[in-house]
């Protein structure tokens, strides 16, 4: 069955009448899930269970939330796990289910200090955005005292994935844009990752080629053949992240989304033009893909390509018009970020981590260099 289809969601009522399956822990955006038209499917294909619900989470995963939706697993003992909303909830889903029934804490494990060793409560996760892709990757992310951690592991897969095109249909304008340039940028940005391989490179290619066909349309024409289109972007893109992880432009984003308040997506998308142009740039002195450089720029033209532009730096401007069409800030300088003070700040808090997957070496440096021409040309440009 194909794993993305309009009407899958009715699947979910298989899932729990298939097995023994009594007590039910729902961890949902009770918003989204209203107004997707899932609860109309899932509500009534509750009845007759016990159903908890854990909904009082804010956006983007923090421990406190881990905890208390871990302290409410241990009160009820679900036996299976039903995550549905954006990536906040899916990756709440993933860790709540999973490390509810580990030994050590929550926090030793998203630490690294202890591993998960026991199989986590099944775990049904349905996206109600085309973005994140969450629902296909192996790690979830979490913030412990504003610094943000990936907790990783083949464990960390959701054991049943829901991709329904219709959830999407009523996704407002500024979440379709945002989560689509999430869902582009993890495209881009896996395509010239150090990981890629010939089974990511394929999704990759596919997910760029959907997603930057659709994103605008999406946005301010949708119909469900583009909703669909997105959703299949953002499925395919998690699956190439789930193999590559994600690169530079990931890396920078999380100060611009904690301290600028800018929504995940965006906040990628901010650099990646910049990131495009740099990586192009790679030379067998800095290149960190063991593939060498001229395999960067391979990837680097393919990816020019399905921008249908010619050039890297055609391709970055196109880029910029694309965000900039579908309603959000396509610069830093629109974003509010004007001065170096805060694009050295933004640079210092860089997650080396996701940092080193980027084809071309980075520093402190190079990356402020890059940052700020872009700072030049977003005031120059308006
Ligand atoms: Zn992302």
């Amino acid at each position: 069955m194909k794993s993305v289809h309009s009407g899958a969601i009715a699947r979910v009522v298989d899932i729990l009448a298939g097995e023994d399956r009594h007590h039910v822990l729902m961890v949902v955006d009770e918003d989204a899930y209203r107004a997707c038209g899932a609860a109309e499917v899932i509500e009534p294909a509750l009845d007759g269970h016990s159903v908890s619900r854990f909904s009082e989470f804010e956006l983007n995963p923090k421990l406190a939330d881990v905890d208390r939706g871990i302290a409410l697993t241990n009160r009820q003992r679900p036996d299976v796990v039903i995550a549905i909303g954006g990536g906040t909830a899916l990756d709440l889903g993933k860790l709540i289910s999973r490390l509810a029934v580990q030994a050590a804490s929550a926090l030793e494990i998203i630490q690294g200090t202890a591993s998960m060793d026991r199989p986590g409560i099944p775990l049904v996760v349905i996206p109600t955005t085309a973005g994140t892709g969450s629902e296909a990757t192996h790690f979830a992310v979490v913030y412990v005292d504003g610094q943000k951690y990936s907790v990783a592991g083949p464990m960390m897969l959701p054991d049943h994935t829901i991709v329904d095109p219709q959830l999407t249909a009523s996704l407002p304008a500024g979440i379709t844009a945002a989560t689509g340039l999430d869902a582009l940028c993890q495209g881009i940005e896996s395509l010239w990752s150090v990981g890629a391989n010939d089974e990511s490179i394929g999704y990759a290619r596919e997910a760029i080629r959907l997603a930057a066909g659709n994103i605008v349309a999406a946005v301010n024409a949708p119909t469900l053949k583009v909703r669909e289109a997105m959703c299949m972007a953002s499925h395919l893109a998690g699956k190439a992240i789930n193999i590559t992880k994600t690169t530079s432009s990931h890396a920078l984003s999380y100060s611009i989304t904690s301290d600028y308040g800018i929504p995940h997506g965006i906040a990628v998308a901010l650099t990646l033009g910049p990131m495009l142009r740099f990586n192009a740039g790679v030379t067998d002195d800095d290149c960190m893909d063991h593939r060498g450089a001229h395999h960067v720029r391979d990837r680097i033209a393919e990816i020019v390509g399905l921008l249908g532009a010619r050039t890297p730096e055609e391709a970055s401007e196109r880029f910029r018009q694309m965000v900039q069409q579908i309603g959000c800030p396509s610069t830093l300088a629109e974003a509010g970020i004007t001065s170096n003070a805060q694009l050295q700040n933004i640079v210092a808090s860089v997650n080396t981590q996701r940092m080193a997957n980027n084809p071309r070496r980075t520093t402190e440096e190079s990356l402020l260099d890059q940052l700020s021409t872009s700072l030049n040309q977003g005031v120059s440009i308006g």
